[in-house]
C-alpha cells in the first residue's frame, strides 16, 4: 500500500490564538490555498511547547511540531512587542509575560502601568513565521515595525497589544488601523507578504 501524497495546497495555521488565525487568512486570501486551524482537524493536535529563547527558534519548532501531529503544511509564527526601556520585554514571553490567564486589556494596563514616568516609549512588534512541511523542512520569513508605547490604551481593532502601540511616522495605535492598512505596515504583514511570494511560487517545489 502506498501512503497519501501531502496535499500541496492545504495548509494548517498552527496557531490557537483568533487574532492570528484571522490575520493570516486575512494575508493569505486570494491565493490558491485551504487554509484550516488546529480546531478543524480531528484529533485537534495539541498546542506546542514554547521554550526556546528566540522568535525563529520558536516559530520553527511550534511549524515543526504542528506539521508532525497533522500531516499537513504548516505556517506559526513567534511573535511579541519589545520594549526598549524593558530591555526587550515583554519579547518572547508576550502571551505569558503577565501570567497565562490575564486577559489583552488588563496586560495592556500592567504593561503600561510598568511605564509610567518612562521617557524612552520606544518599542517594536517583531514576527517570524515559519512553513514546515512534515518531512522537516522550514523556511522563516520575518517582519518588524517600530514604534511608541502610547500613553493609554486607544482603538477597538487588531488584538493584543495593538491598543498600546504607536506606529512611528503615524501617530495612530495599531489598533485604530483598518485590517487592510495593519497587514501592510505590521510585523506580521510583512513576514506574511514574503510567506505568501513563496506559496505563490509554488512551494515546497
Ligand atoms: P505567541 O503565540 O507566543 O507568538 O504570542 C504572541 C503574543 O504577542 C500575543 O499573544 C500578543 O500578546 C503579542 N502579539 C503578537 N503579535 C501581535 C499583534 O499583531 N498585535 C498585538 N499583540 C501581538
Amino acid at each position: 500500500m502506498t501512503a497519501e501524497p501531502p496535499d500541496r495546497h492545504r495548509f494548517l495555521i498552527g496557531s490557537a490564538n483568533p487574532g492570528k488565525l484571522r490575520e493570516y487568512r486575512e494575508i493569505l486570501a486570494g491565493l490558491d490555498v485551504e487554509l484550516v486551524s488546529p480546531a478543524e482537524l480531528d484529533p485537534v493536535p495539541p498546542e506546542p511547547r514554547e521554550d526556546a529563547d528566540t522568535f525563529a527558534a520558536n516559530a520553527t519548532a511550534k511549524a515543526r511540531a504542528y506539521s508532525l501531529a497533522s500531516g499537513l503544511a504548516t505556517i506559526a509564527d513567534d511573535s511579541g512587542l519589545e520594549v526598549y526601556a524593558l530591555r526587550g520585554a515583554p519579547g518572547i514571553r508576550s502571551r505569558r509575560f503577565f501570567g497565562e490567564d490575564a486577559t489583552a486589556h488588563e496586560r495592556n494596563e500592567r504593561l503600561l502601568a510598568m511605564l509610567e514616568g518612562v521617557e524612552d516609549r520606544s518599542a517594536r512588534f517583531v514576527c517570524v513565521t515559519a512553513l514546515a512541511s512534515p518531512d522537516g523542512h522550514v523556511e522563516l520569513f520575518e517582519g518588524e515595525v517600530h514604534g511608541e508605547m502610547a500613553e493609554a490604551p486607544r482603538g477597538e481593532g487588531g488584538f493584543g497589544y495593538d491598543p498600546i502601540f504607536v506606529i512611528a511616522g503615524d501617530g495612530r495605535t495599531m489598533a485604530e488601523l483598518s485590517a487592510e492598512e495593519k497587514h501592510r505596515i505590521s510585523h506580521r504583514g510583512l513576514a506574511g507578504a514574503k510567506l505568501r511570494s513563496r506559496l505563490a511560487s509554488g512551494w515546497p517545489a
